[in-house]
């Protein structure tokens, strides 16, 4: 979506530090950081809400999006993060 902040990050149009991407994901520091590491997950498609992953395949992005979280929060592309939570602002599984 190109009036999207999130998308034009993803598709690289906006710099990012990117902390881990996928073809689905990506991973990258927050420019405002809450917490000495803080990393935003989202899909690489737009997606506003969590509320809008609906049906077999948000269930599968979802899902996907976690074990993603997770292995960044847990590996070394992050030392030192914390557990994952969802945000439900306008960012998406944020890795503070
Ligand atoms: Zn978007």
């Amino acid at each position: 979506m190109a009036d999207c902040l999130f998308c034009r990050i993803a598709a690289g149009e906006i710099p990012a530090k990117i902390a881990k991407r996928t073809a689905d994901a990506i991973a990258f520091h927050d420019i405002d950081p809450k917490a000495p590491v803080h990393v935003l997950v989202m899909p690489t498609r737009h997606l506003a809400a969590v509320r809008d992953a609906a049906g077999a395949d948000g269930e599968a992005m979802l899902g996907g999006l976690l074990q993603f979280a997770a292995d960044v929060a847990g590996g070394e592309m992050v030392p030192g993060a914390p557990e994952p939570h969802i945000s439900e602002d306008d960012e998406f599984g944020d890795v503070p």
